[in-house]
């Protein structure tokens, strides 16, 4: 156990550097106070004298309560006023601090709390350039929100302010379409037989393969694992014992040391095996679109074509158009397709309409 001798400053005189084994003042006699500050100058050496480990050892001094003198802790009345120890009497705290931590020098009093002028002194933002860019920053975003605002009123100004221009029905088209469907025969294989199919053949073949373990091979590979061999001691602190000496705080860690050993396994063999199935070849009538009529006109009765089915046809999906050109006021044709027949079929050849346009030149509607 290693003991250093600590220091105290004597807070009646200003002497400094007073060794820890002094109960009162060497310079100026006052007494030790209760609660004084004791601390290791930087590289204390250890203490070997027998007489100073044992005061070190006895325990943490007695603070007497009619003269305020510290007194060792195997004494039972005080050294300074004789009066005797009481179960009230207080001990000087003792204190454990981490490798490093002890004070140093006598300039804060025992129990002092943290400098916090000081803390919040360094804690303080730097001033200046953040200021100055948050600035930059605040007239960039006016600048990006005035740009969305200009941009934003263009746009519905353009969508929403319109334009007029008259038109007369000039012409009309027409066009309509019919798929034609075949009954047509296939020839496939499948895992199943759909009910409509009729089965050609049948056999056994290969679906899939499962793997399967069919042994075991002995293999040996190389662990490692960590196996604890002793451990280790260090000084992880140092003790303030009250009494004007510091003693060393021994920890103990565990020392690991990596082993390797060599281990058997069993490891499985495996084969692939093959899963069969019945597999269908079949013949199957399926409606498959082979052609398309189409019928178109300028007219303004629209007509389905002639479909003409052959044996095994059928009609399948219908499609049309229709399209109305008007021509404007300015001399343009404005084509107008509708999916509609029926109001498709409401224009006359000369009606006046109005075509109204967007401010994108987009044709919006058309009014009667
Ligand atoms: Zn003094
Ligand atoms: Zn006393």
């Amino acid at each position: 156990m290693a003991v250093r001798e600590g220091r105290w400053d004597c807070e009646y005189c200003g002497s400094k550097g007073v060794l820890g084994r002094h109960k009162s003042c060497p310079v100026c006699t006052a007494v030790r106070p209760a609660g004084v500050k004791f601390y290791l100058p930087p590289e204390s050496e250890t203490i070997d004298d027998a007489e100073l480990l044992g005061y070190a050892q006895i325990g943490p001094d007695w603070i007497c309560e009619a003269c305020t003198n510290s007194n060792a802790a195997d004494v039972r009345i005080c050294n300074h006023c004789q009066t005797p120890r009481s179960e009230h009497s207080k001990e000087q705290q003792t204190k454990r601090y981490n490798v490093g931590e002890a004070p140093k020098s006598g300039d804060m009093t025992f129990d002092e709390e943290p400098d916090l002028a000081a803390a919040s002194l360094t804690a303080k933002p730097a001033t200046g350039t953040p200021n100055l860019s948050g600035i930059n920053q605040r007239y960039l975003f006016m600048g990006l929100g005035a740009i969305f605002f200009l941009c934003t009123a263009i746009f519905l100004f353009r969508s929403f302010s319109t334009s007029d221009i008259t038109g007369t029905v000039q012409a009309f088209e027409w066009e309509r379409q019919v798929e034609i469907e075949a009954l047509q025969t296939f020839t496939e294989e499948d895992w199943s037989l759909p009910t409509e199919a009729r089965l050609i053949s049948q056999q056994e073949a290969i679906h899939h393969f499962d793997q399967v373990i069919i042994g075991y091979e002995t293999k040996s590979r190389e662990v490692s694992e960590q196996v604890q061999v002793g451990s280790e001691t260090y000084v992880c602190g140092q003790r303030d014992l009250g009494n004007g000496f510091f003693e060393d705080e021994y920890c103990e860690d565990p020392v690991y040391e990596t082993r390797y050993r060599t281990e058997t396994y069993e490891e499985p063999i495996y084969e692939n095996v093959p899963v069969f199935q019945t597999q269908y070849i079949y013949e199957i009538d399926r409606w498959e679109a082979v052609r398309t009529v189409e019928a178109n006109g300028n007219n303004r009765s629209a007509e389905w074509p002639d479909l003409n089915l052959g044996n095994n046809e059928r009609e399948g999906e219908r499609t049309e158009q229709y399209t109305i050109i008007f021509r404007t006021s300015e001399g343009a044709d404005e084509k107008v397709p509708y999916e509609n027949y029926d109001e498709w079929r409401t224009f006359d050849e000369g009606d006046q309409v109005t075509l109204v346009y967007d401010g994108w030149g987009e044709l919006r509607e058309i009014q009667r």
